[in-house]
């Protein structure tokens, strides 16, 4: 173990040394690949000289984003000792995850897949001390962002040799590193096990996350030592024989409470092998308590097994309410002090200074709160409670819901997010509740309100023309194609704005836009004012037309088609254009004469015309008007009048505006129209739309050549609905993190004094959205449905229910691989299910694996027993 007089400063130190001891022993092990300690040592040591000059030194944050591999020790050492801190991020996260915590961390160098990029200016000293940062590992935040633990090396060092004398390590014992590095609980095996002269056997993720490969290799390599979450470990003793999955000697459970019932079953299943119960907080470095599993299990209150005591160099308090000692027994909150405690949250000096206090009690140094509950038992040991706050524990991961709140309201549709765990262990789940981003209360009172198909209500005219507007402007997307951009911030001219919808779908795609409506039409105009004011934004409603000049003109309304109103409305040829829509639309299904007479009759009915004078005025008066700088959208649907439209505006206006999209009536103004906007500098693209042909209206995009504009979120996502939520939040956050149900409310429930009344919120009606699910059709689809429903507990899968909406979660899903493989006899993997997670879609992936299973053991000569059996 540790020589005492050579006590090392650093983390690294402590692995250089025990490669000094046993330089040829084997320190790392991964699928093929072994390196010996001197190996080790050797190839960290040349990724570290490139490091240094990349500008590696003390207190330097270098990402990391390696898949768990031999190559990730060797970048984590290689960090160490260039002087610098890593920071560690799964590669698994999405991308706007990963370059969110590089940014936070300010990390200019990063290592990923094995290669070193960015470079950042050489720090003065370059060797780093026991104070100096050996990494920053990123946990959930409470106020909506992640924050960045900062843990030096003499509190990891502490730690290593404290939990090293406790698990009496010796040297050659076989360590199997199983979780996220990403996350503080595997380093209670990768630092202890190089700094022992113990072998580090990396497990590759496949085999994490599938119940048969884990135990065969645990069981095979005589894995001694292993470190996991319980609910993980649960998962993967989903597998025949579970004891194969326990280690020799040491089991080392942590990350979140382990219920005394689990603990015995562990114990009959491995008698011989110890068990650890292990406790500790990202802030106080890995564990700060442990618990060593009796053999007879005592009785807590809780019913899970206690944490036990502090670790060499760490040093408690349980206090109370008002920050005095509890009483033993008494419940309060646990405060760590000690070496372990971190430097604090990378520059969040607040929130340092908020969790990280002065010692009541008057110990020396700081403490750090953790806002667990607990409770000091008679014989010294401590026992877990719960928690004082909202963080929970979700597969052994840490979760602060508002981070999951925050990600949610950040969805341009939504209004109010609130995000809670429902049951506990491995059936913990996290549930949305939403409050769609809809209109005032006033609305609701007003006599023509119509609910959109995502549960939006607006002021409107008539049904069949809203549905059309909603599906022109949310689900086809008319206005945002062809490069056409929506960003915070901007000014949008919505030249025929009718009642309004396009400034609901402008408001989604993103904030703090300012809308000048326009629109001449007294009734749509009516509609327009009441949905912009329930909107809440800047939104000026303007209650005239525009035109080449400021005049006064004749207007057609039609009272069931307002779309098509406007200064050269012809009543017949309207009547025409709507006709061949409905008949385009219904194309194949409906070419009867009959359907045609219905049509026409309804066209007619719609089409009933009268007269009012309308005030034009010209775009650049507007601009003058309202003093704008810039426009960065002009769209324009004006019924045959786009052409004045343009022509309203002054040359001086022109470079003010960045992009147009005109719905264009006439055919014969396409040309001009093209002309005028080229010859003012735009790029011009012309689309006919699909449901338009035959008539002659076609949308024309126009945008300043330059730079790629940022991108918009796609229809789907602007449409509300559990499935887009879910595809946004799985773009931002860590798939421990998406909830498995999504539940739109039209308001939370509140409490007599305002507050959100939690016990209120309904449980999530698994599965709402299934609509008389379509059954199962074949034998593989009916074998898997018949998995799903034990693991999911819900009756009656379909073909095109989706694992996820059903309250799927990533450690079910790791069970699923087990029974997969037990009925079919193929190695599905968790990843196939992300890729495919409807019953119909997995199928195929298991049909698709049966069958190449068979024509490569057909072409061998020998049959599959085992299929044959399960099929
Ligand atoms: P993390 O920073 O991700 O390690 O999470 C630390 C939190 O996990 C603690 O504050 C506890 O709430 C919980 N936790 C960790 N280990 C245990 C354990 N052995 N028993 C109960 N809760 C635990």
């Amino acid at each position: 173990m540790f020589d005492v007089k050579e006590t090392p400063a650093c983390l690294h130190d402590l692995v250089r040394a025990q490669a000094r001891r046993t330089p040829g022993a084997a320190a790392v092990v991964y699928e093929g690949e072994k390196v010996s300690y001197a190996e080790l040592d050797e190839r960290a040591e040349a990724l570290a000289a490139t490091l240094r000059q990349a500008g590696a030194g003390p207190d330097v944050r270098i990402g990391i984003v390696t898949e768990r591999s031999l190559q990730l020790v060797v970048d984590i050492l290689a960090v160490l000792k260039a002087g610098a801190a890593y920071v560690p991020i799964d590669p698994a996260f999405p991308a706007a995850r990963i370059a969110m915590i590089l940014q936070d961390a300010g990390a200019r160098i990063l290592l990923a897949a094995g290669a070193v990029t960015g470079r950042h200016s050489p720090p003065a000293a370059s060797a780093a001390g026991p104070e100096a940062l050996a990494y920053v590992i990123y946990t959930s935040g409470s106020t909506g962002r992640p924050k960045g633990v900062c843990v030096e090396h003499r509190n990891i060092v502490n730690y290593v040799k404290g939990v090293s004398r406790e698990l009496r390590l010796r040297a050659g014992m076989r360590h199997a590193l199983v979780s996220t590095v990403a996350a503080d609980l595997g380093n209670t095996v990768l630092f202890p096990a190089l700094a022992t002269g113990g072998c580090l056997h990396v497990m590759a993720r496949n085999r994490t996350e599938d119940p048969e490969l884990f135990a065969d290799y645990v069981s095979r390599q005589g894995i001694d030592v292993l470190k996991i979450t319980p609910s993980h470990l649960h998962a993967v003793q989903s597998a025949p024989r579970p004891a194969r999955a326990l280690p020799r000697e040491r089991l080392v459970l942590g990350g979140e409470p382990l219920p005394l019932a689990r603990a015995a079953e562990l114990r009959a299943l491995a008698p011989h092998c110890e068990i650890y119960n292990h406790y500790g907080p990202t802030e106080t470095t890995v564990g700060a308590l442990m618990y060593r599993v009796p053999e007879t299990l005592p009785q807590t209150r809780s019913g899970t097994v206690p944490i036990g005591a502090p670790l060499p160099g760490a040093r408690v308090h349980v206090i109370d309410a008002n920050g005095m000692p509890c009483a033993r027994g008494a419940q309060g909150e646990l405060l760590i002090g000690g070496a372990g405690v971190a430097r604090g949250y990378l520059g969040r000096d607040d929130l340092t200074r908020e969790k990280f206090v002065a010692d009541p009690v008057g110990g020396p140094g700081r403490v750090y709160r953790t806002g667990d509950l607990v409770r000091l038992l008679p014989d010294g040991n401590i026992e877990f409670c719960g928690r004082s706050d909202d963080q929970i524990k979700l597969g052994g991961h840490r979760v602060e819901p508002a981070e999951v709140e925050h990600v949610l309201r950040e969805h341009g549709g939504v209004r109010q997010a609130l995000v809670r765990a429902r049951n506990e262990g491995d059936n913990a789940q996290l549930v949305a509740y939403v409050v769609p981003r809809r209109l005032e209360q006033p609305l609701w009172n007003h006599p023509s309100v119509h609910v959109l198909p995502d549960g939006t209500p607006v002021a409107h005219l008539n049904r069949n023309e809203t549905e059309y507007i909603f599906e022109e402007i949310f689900v086809r997307r008319a206005y945002c194609r062809h490069g056409i951009s929506i960003a915070d911030g901007d000014c949008i001219l919505d030249a025929g704005a009718n009642v309004g919808l396009f400034t609901v779908f402008a408001s989604r795609m993103a904030k703090d836009l300012t809308i000048l409506a326009f629109e001449p039409n007294p009734p749509a105009f009516e509609r327009l004012q009441a949905n912009a004011k329930a909107w809440g934004g800047r939104v000026l409603c303007l209650p005239y037309g525009l035109s080449s000049d400021e005049k006064w003109a004749d207007f057609t309304f039609f009272e069931g088609m307002s779309l098509l109103s406007g200064v050269y409305a012809d009543p017949a040829k309207e009547s025409r254009v709507v006709e061949t829509y409905v008949l385009n639309g219904n194309g194949a299904h409906r070419m009867d004469a009959g359907w045609n007479a219905e049509v026409a009759q309804i066209v007619e009915e719609r089409m009933r015309a009268s007269t009012a004078r309308v005030k034009l005025r010209t775009l650049s008066q507007v601009i003058a008007e309202h003093r704008l700088e810039r426009i960065d959208l002009l769209k324009i649907n004006v019924e045959k009048s786009e052409l004045d439209v343009l022509r309203g505006v002054c040359a001086a206006d022109w470079p003010k505006v960045r992009q147009l999209v005109i719905e264009v009536d006439r055919r014969s103004d396409v040309e001009p129209i093209t002309l005028l906007l080229r010859a003012q500098g735009f790029e011009v693209c012309i689309e006919q739309d699909p449901l338009l042909q035959k008539t002659d209206l076609c949308y024309v995009y126009a945008l300043r050549p330059g730079p790629r504009l940022r991108g918009t979120p796609a229809a789907t996502d602007l449409v509300l609905s559990p499935g887009s939520l879910r595809k946004h939040v799985a773009e931002h956050l860590p798939r421990h993190m998406v909830p498995s149900a999504f539940v739109l409310m039209d308001k939370l429930p509140l409490t007599a004094n305002g507050k959100v009344d939690r016990d209120a919120l309904p449980a999530p009606e698994l599965p709402a959205q299934r609509s008389d699910p379509l059954p199962p059709r074949t034998a593989t689809e009916t074998a898997l449905a018949a998995i799903w429903s034990e693991l999911l507990q819900v009756e009656h899968i379909g073909m095109q229910d989706d694992f996820f909406d059903l309250g799927g979660q990533s450690l079910l899903a790791i069970r699923m691989v087990a029974r997969i493989r037990e009925a079919f006899g193929v190695e599905v993997k968790v990843r196939n299910l992300f890729e495919r997670p409807t019953l119909h879609g997995l199928c195929e992936v298991i049909d698709g694996m049966v069958w190449a299973q068979n024509n490569s053991r057909g072409a061998s000569g020998g049959a599959n027993d085992r299929e044959q059996l399960a099929l």
